[in-house]
């Protein structure tokens, strides 16, 4: 019997009333499991009522003490960790270790958002002239509204909700439809840290939710996490609204192979960045890009008996390098992109269509795909695909690799495997890439440094967590003061300088 989920604000569940709701899936089995509700604009419009009336108050809470509250719920997650990924993993499908690791890189930006006392500072200068002391300071931007993708449902929500509420905000997360039950869970998390009511809410839904929080007068800023199209789409609809948005959005994200990289540290990186959680990672590595033709027989040679041997498995088998992917649909579309790759001309020389696992035939499993000599006219090279499939793409030289990234619409992420500082750096120096890894995979930066693509990976200019964040989630203002009051210096009729 599928659970019936349901929304939650003002610091209580809330049945949907809509009519519309949709199935969420255990993708390992292919059941339905539960009912998410599909929020009216109405119901978008009672949560943020409900964090408009919250939100004043909560921001003139001492930060510190906020950062206690944030405390609290860092306890929590740690506490609740493995139900946490006992949830991620039934509706996602990653494996629990895989999940394990998300939450705690949601975790991270959490101890980062304690340290929003300092984060908070402004700025002071004393006696810029005249006696004025000058000073900015941050205020909250209101309520604010966080688009979340599937591929994440507890690592996202905290990236960006726990830095929002940390500056004072009220939160609005519209998380993914294809897997709630983590988001809804973390909203029950913060009501026992002790969060007020009303500054963290979830409504489900889909487009029509969207569209009711980018339409909305009281919601100022979006931040929006998921695929370029709906991104993009998000950004300009809000921005058209003069509201504030930033986008983090899709990604093909290549690995340069230099003839002198270590070859078994290289294979292992591409086995666990291209097949890790299926492929379904914004900063998976999608393409290998060997540079010369004996590199690139020595690296196909090594990695097709891995690719072969990867194990499939449902989330909660420990031996699985990865799970199914999310919905049939997604399996049809990944199996549909090795269709196309297979007549473009690519060799495909591992094909994971048609996997099948006994006792889970009902699953959405694609097994680890593997295709070589892949041309950048072909849609698999172009397109974000999403799932296990890795392509390698020849590269002639080392500027021929390099101008295969800086062709490309995406620029999440980019890594080069080398032994060459001089290589390195003159790759991080000529990609137009936002994240770059030098004999590191998946070069998702700490917590407490920035986030974000660029080209059509990104839309809008500040990043994800690290201190930019702050200057998205806060307002400045700079104060001009003159204390003593009293200082006479008649009326200026010219622009006053401090000359
Ligand atoms: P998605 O774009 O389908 O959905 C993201 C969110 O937008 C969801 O909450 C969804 O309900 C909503 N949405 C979907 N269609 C919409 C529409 N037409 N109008 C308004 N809202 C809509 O993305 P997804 O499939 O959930 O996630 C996978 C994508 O997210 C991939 O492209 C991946 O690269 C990207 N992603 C990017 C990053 C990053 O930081 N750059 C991180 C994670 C995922």
């Amino acid at each position: 019997m599928a659970e019936q989920l349901y929304h939650f604000i003002n610091g209580t569940r809330v049945n949907g009333t809509s009519g519309r709701e949709g199935d969420v899936f255990n993708p390992a089995t292919g059941e339905v499991q539960a009912l998410c509700p599909y929020a009216s604009a109405q119901e978008v419009d009672n949560a943020v009522q409900a964090a408009l009336a919250a939100q004043p108050e909560w921001e003139a809470t001492a930060a510190p003490r906020r950062a206690a509250v944030i405390f609290k719920f860092r306890e929590l997650v740690m506490k609740h960790t493995d139900e946490l990924a006992e949830i991620v993993g039934r509706e996602h499908g990653k494996t629990i270790e895989d999940a394990k690791g998300s939450i705690q890189r949601g975790l991270d930006v959490t101890e980062f958002a304690c340290g929003i006392p300092h984060l908070l500072k402004g700025e002071l200068s004393t006696n810029v002239g005249g006696g004025i002391d000058t000073y900015s300071m941050r205020e909250a931007v209101g309520v604010v509204g966080g688009i979340t993708p599937f591929n994440f449902p507890v690592m996202i929500p905290c990236w960006m909700g726990v830095m929002a509420i940390a500056c004072g905000n009220a939160f609005i997360n519209k998380p993914s439809e294809r897997d709630p039950g983590a988001p809804l869970f973390l909203a029950e998390l913060w009501k026992e840290a002790g969060l007020p009511d009303g500054i963290w809410n979830v409504v489900n839904g889909d487009k029509e939710a969207v569209d009711a929080l980018i339409e909305h007068p009281d919601v100022p800023a979006i931040s929006f996490v998921g695929s370029t199209l709906v991104g993009e789409y998000v950004y300009q609809a809000g921005t058209a609204r003069n509201k504030r948005v930033q986008s983090f959005c899709g990604a093909k994200n290549h690995l340069i192979v230099m003839p002198d990289a270590d070859m078994d540290q290289t294979v292992d990186a591409l086995m666990g960045s291209g097949y890790g959680s299926a492929g379904e990672r914004c900063m998976a590595v999608s393409v290998a890009v060997p540079v010369g033709q004996d590199t690139a027989d020595e690296l196909v040679k090594r990695l097709e008996p891995r690719v072969r041997t990867l194990k499939i498995g449902p989330y909660n088998d420990p031996a699985a390098d990865m799970g199914p992917l999310i919905t049939a649909q997604a399996k049809e579309r990944v199996e549909g992109y090795i269709d196309q790759g297979v007549a473009a001309g690519a060799d495909l020389v591992v094909d994971g269509r048609g996997a099948s696992l006994q006792g889970y035939e009902d699953g959405f499993f694609v097994g680890g795909t593997l295709f070589d000599n892949v041309t950048t006219d072909m849609s698999i090279y172009k397109d974000e695909i999403f799932g296990p499939v890795l392509s390698v793409a020849r590269a002639e030289s080392f500027d021929n690799a390099v101008e295969m990234v800086n062709g490309h619409e995406y620029a999440n992420g980019v890594a080069i495997f080398t032994r060459d500082g001089d290589a390195a750096r003159t790759f991080s120096d000529q990609v137009d890439v936002g994240m770059i890894g030098i004999n590191v995979p998946i070069p998702v930066p700490m917590a407490f440094h920035h986030f974000g693509g660029s080209k059509r990976s990104k839309f809008g200019d500040t990043q994800m967590h690290g201190p930019q964040s702050i200057n998205f989630f806060t307002k400045m203002k700079t104060i001009s003061a003159r204390w003593p009051s009293g200082i006479k210096e008649g009326a200026q009729f010219t622009m006053p300088t401090n000359r």
